[in-house]
């Protein structure tokens, strides 16, 4: 049993789109299809103007207006953020923090679970923190991973049980199967699910209960009704698949949500932009006509549609973005001569999730979203900018108190958790995983030898970013994070870095540098 406290560090996405390397298998071939299939987006050359604007990185006024009000309605006291000549905008300190203290805490603008996650762990859409019970977290993981392996024991087992039937399939699961040393009778699996079957000591780690989804998908779930209602009305109604859904088709959306779950689920993350800002812009269209119907004078916008267009867009103009095909790393499976080729594989597929996306929610009045150029540049932007999610399990938390308990009680308890513990086998401490952009920890520029790291302390639960000082900041200090491995040797670190468009002049590099002249 690993004794790890239930903490985990979070560092920067890693940056290779892994569930794209098996396309690329014989990279000749894919070669000469992109050449030949090269796309073309018609609504990029339509409205190239709108576009250019939208993409234009911000004035350092507009930066230094948006964050000062960003920071003071989030209470986020301690930092400033300030344009700055070498990057655009950097995160500086406006007390002094000592070494451990929170330097940030930042709420994410969106965030999303990888799909890979979800059969290990049922986590709040919105704030990402566990819900359900602890027996419900275990039961579903067990029941789940009993369906993804199609051979094994849930689909034989029969409902009328008794224990001495449970016991002739245990064993025989036991022999059969790949997945588990140790599986448990469907029925106990069933009973964890369904909270009928309670396991001592659980109430020790309360959990909110799940609510579900106010348009009636059964898909997503939350802690709380305010989370679901927050969530409803920042993206969810418009990718919504159940009754109230204000999509244009559920069964188009259906499609884009299969695509990005089999290919990339970041594409599940632009597509929270693009609905949060469309129904950001029509609420502020509806704002201006109430508005316009009291004084039919006064017209402040000359081209109104496009301006409250911009104006929605802004949360997500002040993000550093490039193309995603441009800026992602190049996989090590593929060779270099292949870049060209991998790069437009990358952009073609995502103007395939573009068109599903766009059978599914397209608006005529926020045509310059559905462009492969702006939706380039929003992945482009969660890639360059985006944390790994991480929130630590209460089903690890929970084992570790019962291995720590007195020797006698132990003995008693553990007699009934053991073979839950080995049925879930290494897999029962896996934590919630995924990626989220944080709008304030994206404003902190790199450094080799950084003055903070995103890391979870025991009391962060939910999927807020956590920035605490790893040595002591002064104020007016720059506060700087590493966005690579900081121990890697300076040549492979430039070339990590590359990616993100810099040349690291950190005082490590600049040192290390000097050295070798
Ligand atoms: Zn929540
Ligand atoms: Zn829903
Ligand atoms: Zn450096």
């Amino acid at each position: 049993m690993r004794q790890e406290a239930g903490r985990v560090d979070t560092r920067l996405n890693s940056r290779s789109p892994h569930n794209l390397q098996s396309s690329l298998e014989n990279p000749k071939n894919a070669l000469e299809k992109s050449l030949l299939m090269e796309v073309v987006c018609p609504i990029d050359s339509q409205f190239s103007q709108q576009i250019c604007l939208l993409l234009e990185p911000p004035s350092s006024l507009q930066v230094q207006e948006h964050f000062d009000g960003l920071i003071t309605s989030k209470q986020c006291c301690g930092i400033q953020v300030k344009p700055s000549n070498d990057y655009g905008k950097g995160v500086y300190a406006d007390l002094d923090f000592e070494e451990g203290d929170l330097v940030l805490k930042d709420q994410m603008l969106f965030g999303v679970q990888h799909s890979s996650n979800k059969i290990d762990c049922l986590v709040c859409s919105f704030c990402f923190r566990f819900i359900g019970s602890i027996e419900l977290q275990i039961g579903r993981k067990l029941y789940l991973q009993g369906l993804g392996n199609p051979k094994d024991c849930f689909d034989l087992a029969s409902s009328d049980g008794s224990d001495k039937e449970d016991q002739l399939e245990f064993q025989q699961c036991s022999s059969t199967s790949s997945r588990n040393k140790f599986q448990l009778p469907t029925e106990c699996v069933e009973s964890l699910m369904h909270e009928k079957l309670a396991l001592p000591r659980s109430m020790k780690f309360p959990l909110p209960s799940a609510i579900i989804c106010p348009g009636g998908c059964k898909e997503v779930y939350y802690c709380s009704k305010s989370c679901a209602q927050a969530d409803w009305d920042l993206c969810h109604s418009l990718l919504c698949t159940g009754e109230d859904s204000k999509s244009l088709s559920k069964k188009a959306l259906s499609k884009f949500i299969e695509h990005a779950n089999e290919t990339n689920d970041i594409f599940l993350l632009a597509a929270k932009a693009v609905c949060c800002t469309i129904l950001k812009y029509r609420k502020l269209k509806a704002a201006y006509s109430k508005e316009k119907e009291k004084n039919p004078i006064s017209n402040g916008f000359g081209n109104h549609s496009f301006a409250l267009l911009l104006k929605a867009w802004k949360p997500l103009s002040m993000g550093y973005k490039r193309r995603w095909w441009d800026c992602v790393a190049l996989p090590d499976d593929v060779d270099t001569s292949d870049e060209t080729a991998f790069r437009m594989q990358i952009r073609q597929l995502a103007f395939e999730s573009l068109e599903l996306l766009k059978a599914a929610i397209f608006d005529e009045e926020c045509s310059p979203l559905f462009s492969l150029e702006v939706y380039g540049h929003i992945i482009g932007m969660f890639e360059l900018n985006n944390l790994d999610l991480v929130v630590a399990s209460p089903v690890e938390d929970y084992f570790l108190y019962i291995d720590d308990l007195p020797e006698a009680e132990k003995k008693e308890v553990d007699e009934i958790t053991r073979p839950f513990l080995n049925a879930l086998g290494e897999d029962y401490s896996v934590c919630c995983q995924g990626t989220a952009f944080f709008p304030i920890q994206s404003c902190m520029n790199h450094s080799c030898c950084p003055s903070a790291k995103a890391f979870k302390r025991d009391e962060d639960r939910d999927g807020q970013a956590t920035i605490i000082a790893c040595r002591p900041i002064r104020k007016g200090e720059e506060v700087t994070i590493s966005y690579i491995d900081e121990d890697l040797q300076l040549e492979e670190r430039q070339a990590l870095l590359a990616d993100y468009g810099f040349r690291c002049k950190c005082p490590r590099c600049t040192q290390e540098e000097a050295k070798i002249q």
